[in-house]
């Protein structure tokens, strides 16, 4: 066990920074790992420019030591920022964010420069990166460049390198120095062989070794719970061509609790055969086992992923290998690329200039290329296999909102979940990693079983719950009106569980509404029969759009919204009820909130500007709570 003293100074980043001679520190609030990759990134360049950077996780310091950072000649934080859900921080920045709002803190003579990550499609777009770029100039400190704004609706890896582009001359500016680009090894890892037996090599486990033999509580993200599947069935029916998975997860000695809103995360395993083309076309044994070994010794992060392990598992479980490459990775391929058109096309594409931007728009984003279908499509691009390894970012676990109630289902979790796969422009099939990975085991797609036997179901799934603040009311009297077309409905299944066993205890139930939509009743209707059950025991009331079924006109929730404007306005305007949308962030969400809008100003009386505040006054007040993802 280190002691109290050696944690401290473990943790002391700025003790870390003098000891090492650095004077820049990234910090990265980060979910999905993008914003940290964005941070290494960053920290590696500095070296270019003759300077040394640290990349910090806030959750991992004393965010408190960041007034001491002057005490570093020409220093500065760097802060790669992205705002998860509805503007929220990441699970990681959580503590920082708190204490930033708080606001005692004196940061006068601290360099800061923040690069926000973000979606446009959700209303509070960039919320954490304009927030921690306001805050820290308000509490005295100095910003060296203007605040990037990176788009993952729009393109995430352009909007940084324009950023970057000012970013660099702006510090260098700053601290008067002259710009003399050094040539030095991008690595940041070492590969290192080692002799170890089965026994010591990580097999997919997120942290602890063998933690999927040996269970421990208490489960969460860096120990997730080992759930078996103990049931499986297609929700889809008839000649419906996609695939919609209803999964039951045991949860009954995890000591695992949830509510219902809440989400479940899977940590899924990539597709053997894309692994295997891996090995083919590097031609790597691909059950060789590897360390990957930080070369930076100061660093938190000793390796990339949890090493040693064979590079099958790391390709397998660690690695995410489907998503389009960024362009640092592509130059970095480009040293491993012998044919000479190929290696101007990679290089073409890591410009700064218009052309290099279009061909990457094109080539990568819109062909929609993974770095295996680039690796495919130029021949001559051999990289060594542990180089592939170090720059490849981390698989992310997929969240699902749960579908059932623990007042009614306890010991397990319910996931509702639409099986992706898509043709991209170069006529691949591309196929979403976790439902893909999911359905493989039960293939109900090709002969949509009804329902599976017990006995067929013999698999597991690695889990954990994160919390939610998608909330049924503290009274069931409340009127409850919940949006959810296709998988959006998958929360509303749990909250009219826990709404149904509220009534057959003999408590009061409020009006409880349900607005579901999908393409045609006879193919995609979820839970229809179960929905029927409620309607006829007088427990739900729903409203239904079929969106296929007529030609010539689509019939959407948000019809159906408008034809109920007064029932609507009666529950959220007189009633003190609450709203819930979930599903389709882009286009549905949106939608819905301006006809609630439209709706509190026509019935409420309200100009524009009033419903508006209106309608965000109930989402302070979580009366209009959303779900959603895109
Ligand atoms: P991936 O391998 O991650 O592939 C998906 C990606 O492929 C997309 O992000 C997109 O970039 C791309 N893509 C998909 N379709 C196309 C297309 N037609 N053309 C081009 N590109 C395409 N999903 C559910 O089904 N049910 C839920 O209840 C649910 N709840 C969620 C709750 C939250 C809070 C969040 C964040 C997400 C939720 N999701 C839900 C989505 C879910 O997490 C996964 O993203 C989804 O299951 C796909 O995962 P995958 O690994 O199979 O696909
Ligand atoms: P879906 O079947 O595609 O859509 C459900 C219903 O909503 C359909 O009838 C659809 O109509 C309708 N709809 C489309 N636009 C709408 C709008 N603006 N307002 C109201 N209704 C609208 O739904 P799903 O497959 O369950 O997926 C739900 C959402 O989650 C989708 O947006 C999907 O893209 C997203 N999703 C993303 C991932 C991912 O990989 N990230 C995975 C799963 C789901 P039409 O289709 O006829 O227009």
């Amino acid at each position: 066990q280190p002691t109290l003293a050696a944690k401290v100074s473990e943790s002391s980043y700025i003790s870390k920074m003098k000891a090492s001679g650095r004077n820049i520190v990234v910090f990265y609030g980060s979910q999905t790992g993008t914003a940290e990759e964005f941070a290494g990134r960053l920290a590696k360049e500095a070296a270019r420019y003759g300077m040394k950077a640290l990349v910090a996780d806030p959750e991992e310091c004393e965010m408190e030591e960041l007034s001491k950072l002057a005490e570093i000649n020409n220093s500065m934080a760097v802060f790669c920022m992205a705002t998860y859900g509805e503007g929220d921080p990441t699970d990681n920045a959580q503590a920082f964010y708190d204490w930033l709002k708080a606001g005692d803190a004196e940061l006068t003579g601290i360099n800061f420069a923040v690069f926000g990550l973000g979606n446009k499609t959700y209303e509070h777009f960039n919320a954490m990166g304009k927030f921690v770029d306001k805050r820290l100039e308000e509490l005295g400190g100095t910003r060296v460049v203007e605040a990037g704004v990176g788009d993952d609706d729009g393109n995430m890896e352009e909007d940084f390198l324009t950023w970057k582009d000012k970013f660099w001359p702006s510090v260098l500016d700053f601290f008067g120095l002259e710009m003399n680009l050094q040539e030095i090894s991008m690595r940041q890892y070492r590969l290192v062989l080692p002799e170890v037996g089965p026994e010591k090599l990580f097999s997919g486990e997120i942290a602890r070794l063998r933690s999927y033999l040996t269970q421990r509580p208490p489960f969460d993200a860096k120990n997730p719970y080992l759930a078996n599947v103990i049931a499986w069935r297609e929700l889809h029916k008839g000649s419906s061509q996609r695939s919609c998975m209803h999964i039951e997860l045991d949860i009954a000695n995890s000591k695992l609790r949830y509510d219902a809103g809440d989400h479940v995360a899977m940590y899924p395993m990539n597709d053997p055969g894309l692994v295997n083309r891996f090995g083919e076309l590097l031609s790597v044994d691909l059950d060789t086992p590897i360390s990957l070994v930080n070369i930076d010794e100061d660093s938190s992060k000793k390796h990339p992923f949890p090493c040693p392990c064979t590079y099958r598992t790391a390709l397998s479980y660690y690695l995410d290998i489907t998503s389009n490459p960024r362009t640092h990775v592509l130059k970095e391929l480009a040293e491993y690329t012998t044919d000479p058109a190929e290696k101007e096309k990679l290089l073409k594409m890591t410009g700064a200039n218009p052309e290099g931007k279009e061909l990457y728009q094109q080539w990568i984003l819109q062909d929609n290329r993974s770095l295996l279908h680039v690796l495919e499509d130029l021949p001559s691009c051999k990289p060594p296999l542990d180089l592939v390894c170090e720059l490849l970012i981390r698989l992310q676990a997929r969240y699902y909102s749960i579908s059932s109630s623990s007042k009614l289902y306890p010991e397990s979790v319910h996931i509702t979940a639409v099986l992706v796969n898509y043709t991209t422009p170069t006529g691949r099939l591309n196929k979403g990693v976790a439902t893909t990975w999911q359905c493989q085991y039960y293939p109900g797609l090709a002969n949509k079983k009804p329902k599976l036997e017990l006995e067929e179901v013999s698999h597991q799934v690695p889990i954990f719950i994160r919390k939610s603040q998608f909330r049924l009311p503290a009274r069931p009297q409340t009127p409850i009106i919940m949006i959810g077309p296709g998988t959006g409905v998958a929360p509303f299944r749990g909250f009219i569980q826990e709404r149904f066993k509220m009534k057959q205890e003999g408590k009061p139930v409020g009006d409880t509404i349900l607005f579901f939509g999908c393409r045609n009743r006879a193919e995609d209707f979820l839970y229809e029969e179960e929905f029927q059950q409620c309607i006829d025991d007088g427990c739900l009331a729903m409203h239904t759009a079929f969106s296929r079924e007529d030609p010539s006109k689509k019939v959407y929730v948000t019809h159906l919204l408008k034809e109920q404007s007064e029932n609507i306005w009666r529950i959220l305007g007189q009633e003190n009820g609450h709203l819930y949308v979930c599903g389709d962030a882009r286009n549905m969400a949106r939608d819905v909130h301006d006809i609630i809008t439209d709706i509190c100003s026509e019935y409420g009386k309200m100009s524009p500007s009033e419903a508006q505040s209106f309608v965000k006054k109930l989402e302070t007040q979580r009366r209009y709570s959303a779900d959603v993802w895109s």
